[in-house]
């Protein structure tokens, strides 16, 4: 993140944030009653690059704006275009304004998880993550290229569990349930969740770098990575987490499917979903 946040107050952040507090100041100052803002908004040290304030600021407004809305509109459109079977909109469990649905349901999600995720990235950013830089000799060549394999096990593991938890009768019916309403989902329903469980499920990405190092680089490309597949896991190819929408008791794993060969939830989806596609279980 904080390689992120240099670029953008190097490129506009530093002008958007000059230009701000020059109308704020002419805003506020000459009103007596706002002095005690007034001193705030004057106050050089808040605007500093390495203010919390504004490291904060900065954090939200690229997360909500450029790396979750617009991605999720963007993305969202791209994958439905290319990937979604727009047959499947004639299917009686797809709902009559479901892409209006998803994509209310995911932005609003997108903006309270974003609140809750801005001082676990700020804590990141001001130094108390094991976060390094690439190819700086602060880990072994072989711990450089195995740390995506260890995050992926590490993240997924943790997901399929959450994910199973979610699925307890009073967490499903009080969150989860947002997210299984949509049996045909598009590529619009991959942050269509409870805000809180959106948040819960999103803590192992930001926990791998607290426990263990992780490259700067290679936290970004997971970051980006992570992005994208919760897009591609929903436009509703025959695929492994399309059984999961059609069977709530199957196919829990995020990224892998070793949990779920583990734990005895695994369904192949091309075994599951082949002459089976309108058969649906329903939630509990
Ligand atoms: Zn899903
Ligand atoms: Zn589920």
């Amino acid at each position: 993140m904080d390689l992120i946040l240099a670029y953008l107050d190097q490129s506009c952040l530093d002008a958007l944030y000059i230009s701000t507090r020059n109308t704020l100041t002419h805003a506020i100052c000459p009103r007596p009653r706002l002095v005690g803002i007034c001193a705030t908004m004057t106050d050089p040290s808040v605007w500093r690059r390495d203010s919390p304030h504004r490291q904060a600021l900065s954090i939200f407004l690229f997360l909500w704006l450029l790396s979750s809305s617009l991605f999720l509109l963007l993305f969202g459109g791209l994958c439905y275009l290319w990937n979604f079977d727009k047959s499947l909109k004639q299917h009686p469990r797809y709902h009559k304004n479901q892409i209006w649905e998803e994509a209310q349901q995911s932005l609003l999600t997108l903006f309270l998880s974003t609140i809750l995720t801005v001082p676990i990235l700020l804590t990141q950013v001001r130094g108390y993550a094991k976060l390094y830089d690439f190819g700086d000799c602060t880990v072994s060549a072989t711990y450089e290229v195995a740390q995506v394999a260890y995050f992926i096990i590490f993240s997924d593991t943790c997901m399929y569990w959450l994910h199973r938890l979610f699925h307890h009768p009073l967490l499903f019916n009080t969150m989860h349930k947002k997210h299984h309403r949509f049996i045909i989902p598009t590529p619009f329903s991959a942050y269509a969740f409870d805000p809180l469980e959106a948040w819960v499920m999103s803590l192992p990405i930001y926990a791998y770098s607290f426990l263990w190092p992780m490259s700067r680089e290679i936290q970004l490309l997971v970051f980006g990575c992570a992005n994208v597949w919760s897009f591609l896991i929903h436009d509703n190819r025959q695929q492994f987490h399309t059984v999961h929408h059609k069977n709530v008791q199957r196919n829990f794993g995020q990224y892998l499917d070793i949990w779920d060969r583990i734990a005895g939830t695994y369904a192949d989806p091309g075994w599951y979903l082949r002459g089976k596609a309108d058969v649906i279980v329903s939630s509990k």
